[in-house]
């Protein structure tokens, strides 16, 4: 099991042209709109 979560689509267009956010854990970057994330693992079966 990897331990990196890949987001398949941009959160905040949509769009699949990610790529990893240099010296960031978890960070990506969309190359479409520009922005910068983290992708943030919080548990497995919680739910509120
Ligand atoms: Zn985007």
């Amino acid at each position: 099991m990897s331990e990196r979560a890949v987001p398949f689509h941009c959160p905040y267009c949509g769009e699949e042209d990610l790529e990893p956010y240099e010296n960031t854990h978890g960070g990506w970057y969309c190359r479409s709109c520009a922005r910068a994330f983290v992708v943030k693992f919080i548990g497995v079966g919680v739910r509120i």
